[in-house]
């Protein structure tokens, strides 16, 4: 029942599921498509358990042979706490329940990196390291970035996010980034990759218009 984890991950199709954590953020993205953000709706761990256990006992209707958990926000990291929890719980009923997503799952997170450093994030890591995936986004030079991704104050994010890429990418070298064009910095566009990739982004970046 247990499957080879490299194995499974080239060859099969995983089934999504996203949990909204929060609709809290550090910061005010002037394209953010999150309107209403606010500290009280957050998701519940019943809420996030009730979801699991329909999912993990309908087999029949969950037949891809792996599954990546979703985490978003808001900022997820803001949930760190709560996130722990539904990822133990997770694996203990994959385990109690001998179901075929045990070790081919994996936990993938987007966040805005303000976090990364946090030790309760960082303990996270370490506890599901083989299981997980982390994208930062970072839009690109420092100009660039800190043109849409601010703070609620006005002031820009790059200096605060790009102090945690070296963390980051020691511990996940092949990670990507997900870089959003808007009209106005449209010209920094060749600038903001070539500056992506000297951070030691090697991958991607996904850009997003
Ligand atoms: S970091 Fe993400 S959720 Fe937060 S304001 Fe920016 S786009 Fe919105």
């Amino acid at each position: 029942m247990i499957k080879e984890q490299k194995e499974q991950w080239q060859e099969s199709i995983a089934k999504n599921i996203t949990f909204i954590v929060t609709k809290d953020c550090q910061l005010a993205c002037k394209y953010c498509y999150l309107v209403g953000k606010n500290i009280d709706e957050r998701m519940s761990f019943d809420v996030a358990k009730a979801a699991i256990d329909y999912i993990l006992t309908h087999w029949d209707l969950f037949k891809e042979d792996s599954v990546v958990w979703d985490f978003i926000g808001g900022d997820p990291f803001l949930e760190i706490e709560l996130i722990d929890k539904i990822c133990d719980y997770i694996k203990k009923r994959l385990f109690e329940l001998s179901h075929p997503w045990f070790n081919s799952y994996r936990f993938s997170f987007s966040t805005n990196g303000l976090m990364y450093n946090d030790k309760r994030v960082q303990n996270y890591i370490q506890k599901n390291r083989t299981h997980i995936s982390i994208g930062i986004t970072i839009d690109g030079t420092e100009r660039k970035h800190d043109l849409n991704r601010v703070y609620k104050n006005g002031a820009g994010s790059y200096k605060d996010v790009v102090k945690n890429i070296p963390l980051w990418l020691k511990q996940f070298p092949d990670a990507s980034t997900k870089v959003t064009i808007s009209s106005t910095d449209i010209p920094y566009i060749k600038e903001s990759v070539l500056h992506l990739y000297s951070l030691g982004i090697k991958n991607g970046p996904i850009i997003k218009s």
